[in-house]
């Protein structure tokens, strides 16, 4: 066990220089520290230093081939972490870094095999987080982090969150509060001669083709990953972001999912099963009488960042089944989905 210290981020300027010290002091002393960024809290190592990678997945429980992003504070910091930087890539980084965009590098030989899960490639962000861009600088090394949530449960979008599956297992929890976006950062591989996205996210297909031309979309994004399948981000093929209860999604026009829904539910009631029901802001009249969580209005980006909390409340509940709603029509839609679909284990049902 070690004793988690848990700071709040921005009481006083002094208070935030002081933090910055003790994050410093424990990032280059091999140590942990989990930060608020404005996708999710990550949860940050030394990224040149194997050991605190090792750390990282161990506190984290998470299997060690699948690789950490490093998170960087200036474009300068980029340079002695990669091997090549094509143009297209300058573009994307001029537009949207720093933010919620993650870019797949080959690697250069000073970053360790360890944080990188064995691969020859690097994933770097430049996080807009005015306290992770503090640390990060105040540190002065790239710093290592992935979500900073035990293996497969809902990335953390507040301390709490972080607190409730890693206190005891880290150094220091940095409190910013609740996070902006919600849904991790949009995961590009830039090592071909157009961009690839291999995780969706807050930043769209359509918002990075405009940019440089061309874009494409993994396959493996949101298909269901079969025993063949070697994805490019070794993430894709483990269940990921789930409660521990059982989750299926309903898709199909609004009326017809909830008569199913409410169908369903009124059955795993019968049976004794603590249900819950997660819809659009705009359908919760339609599942009166039932335990039903609303994740935000529709085309709003309020669904991104309620998800998590959500899906994270129904366990505190012991909710034995949930029953969602799709949320195609979002306009953060692919990302949403693509993460309650890992949730779900892939469990769509067609209305
Ligand atoms: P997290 O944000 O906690 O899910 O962790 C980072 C994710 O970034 C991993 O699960 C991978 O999917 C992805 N990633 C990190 N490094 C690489 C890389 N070199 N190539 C492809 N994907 C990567
Ligand atoms: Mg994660």
């Amino acid at each position: 066990m070690t004793e988690t210290i848990w700071e709040r981020w921005d009481v006083s300027p002094e208070e935030n220089r002081r933090i910055l010290g003790e994050c410093r002091r424990i990032l280059r002393a091999g140590g942990l520290v989990a930060f608020p960024t404005e996708t999710v809290y990550g949860l940050g190592g030394d990224g040149l230093n194997p050991e605190a990678s090792r750390k990282i997945y161990e506190a984290k429980g998470r299997p060690s081939d699948n690789p950490l992003i490093l998170h960087i504070s200036s474009e300068e910091e980029l340079l002695p972490l990669v091997r090549e930087i094509p143009e297209y890539a300058k573009k994307l980084m001029d537009a949207f870094w720093p933010g919620p965009m993650t870019m797949v590098f080959p690697k250069s030989p000073i970053v360790p095999k360890e944080t990188t899960g064995g691969l020859d490639t690097v994933a770097i962000r430049m996080p807009s987080h005015p306290a992770a861009a503090a640390m990060i600088r105040e540190a002065g090394v790239p710093v290592a982090a992935p979500s900073a949530n035990r293996s497969g449960r809902p990335s953390p979008t507040e301390a709490a969150h972080v607190a409730e599956d890693l206190m005891g297992r880290i150094d220091l929890i940095l409190d910013g509060g609740p996070v902006e976006i919600g849904l991790e950062s949009t995961i590009i591989d830039v090592t071909g001669e157009v961009p690839v996205i291999l995780r969706p996210g807050y930043l769209s297909r359509e918002d990075i083709a405009s940019l440089v031309g061309a874009c494409e979309v993994d396959p493996a994004v949101l298909k269901k990953p079969d025993a063949n399948l070697r994805p490019k981000a070794p993430g894709m093929k483990y269940r990921h972001y789930a409660p521990k209860a059982e989750l299926t999604i309903f898709e199909g026009a609004a009326g017809a999912v909830a008569e199913e829904i409410r169908k369903r539910a009124a059955e795993a009631l019968k049976d004794g099963k603590k249900t819950g029901i997660l819809c659009a802001f705009e359908h919760e009249k339609l599942y009166e009488g039932f335990a039903v969580k609303d994740a935000g209005r529709m085309n709003s980006g309020e669904i991104a960042h309620n998800l998590y909390r959500c899906l994270r409340e129904f366990d505190e509940e012991g909710a034995d089944v949930i029953f969602s709603e799709s949320f195609r029509q979002d306009s953060l839609g692919a990302a949403v989905m693509n993460r309650l679909t890992k949730a779900a284990g892939y469990h769509i049902i067609k209305v």
